[in-house]
């Protein structure tokens, strides 16, 4: 059974379907997902805490998390409502991690030193309430040219700010290089692969994924984004995970059935959730 570490479930693109979309999840091996709550503005951060709570305990369907956190380009958004509202949600026993959170310098939005107030703020909320991290980055140009500017300074704001905590996170989507990813393992953090790992271009991501020991690994749908290929454009789902999973076992040479469980263990143990962590 495999766990997706990263899926919006409350998207407006499963309005029509979301019951039927969780069983196909669960049919295809996802035991559980984690639900994203980000919203459109920080004012729906509760969307995904909503869905588990609408879902979970029912048969057929995999067993659901969520989070809370205010995402890079809403930043500006934060007030003190905003803070008091995500404090509250992170002490909800379902909502597991903040998140998620980070720093975004290739879409035009908030400025970048909104965002790493905003991130700094978040931080201590988290480590208040003990909730692991779910980090979003992405440098200018997404890294081309080897600009990796988001990733400097998101380390920096992880070493001082982060690593005391000993709460660690995720590195969620996971597209930089291998010293992002050696300094992310460094923090504690677990690098998370979705869809985008299977598409052609991605050799140098394939290159790095195969170089990471498995319980530093998890797997996500980023859904509904990033369709693994050969759906790459359409809608994504938590079913598709198996794609993403069964190419992350061909690059570290393993049987589908150990990075599932791998990956699984590893999520268990980030958040301390017990065995039966899923349905
Ligand atoms: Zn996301």
């Amino acid at each position: 059974m495999l766990i997706d570490s990263h899926a919006h479930l409350d998207s407006e693109r499963y309005a029509d379907d979301r019951a039927a979309m969780l069983s196909r999840a669960f049919e295809a091996g996802v035991s559980t997902v984690l639900a994203i709550g980000i919203g459109e503005h920080a004012s729906g951060m509760d969307g995904a805490l909503a869905v588990c709570r609408q879902f979970n305990g029912l048969p057929g369907m995999p067993r659901l998390y969520a989070s809370a956190g205010v995402y890079p380009h809403n930043t500006h958004e934060i007030d003190t409502a905003v803070l008091s509202k995500l404090d509250h949600l992170l002490a909800e026993p379902e909502v597991i991690a903040c998140g998620e959170i980070g720093l975004d310098y290739y879409h035009e939005g908030a400025p970048h030193n909104i965002q790493r107030e905003g991130l700094i703020k978040q931080l201590e909320i988290a480590a208040a309430r003990k909730r692991p991290i779910l980090i979003h980055c992405r440098p200018t140009g997404d890294g081309a040219g080897g600009v990796m500017d988001a990733w400097d300074d998101l380390l920096l704001v992880l070493e001082e700010h982060w690593r005391p905590t000993g709460l660690g996170g995720i590195m969620h989507c996971f597209g930089a290089g291998w010293e992002q990813a050696r300094r992310s393992l460094d923090l504690g953090f677990l690098i998370s692969f979705a869809g985008n790992l299977t598409y052609p271009k991605a050799q140098p991501l394939r290159d790095v994924a195969a170089r990471l020991p498995l319980d530093s690994v998890l797997v996500e749908t980023d859904a509904p984004w990033l369709a693994p290929a050969p759906d790459r454009g359409k809608r994504n789902e938590p079913a598709w995970v198996v794609r993403t999973a069964q190419t992350l076992a061909a690059l570290l040479g393993v049987e589908e059935a150990e990075i599932a469980s791998a990956t699984t263990k590893n999520f268990q143990g980030l958040f301390s959730l017990g065995a039966d962590v899923g349905n």
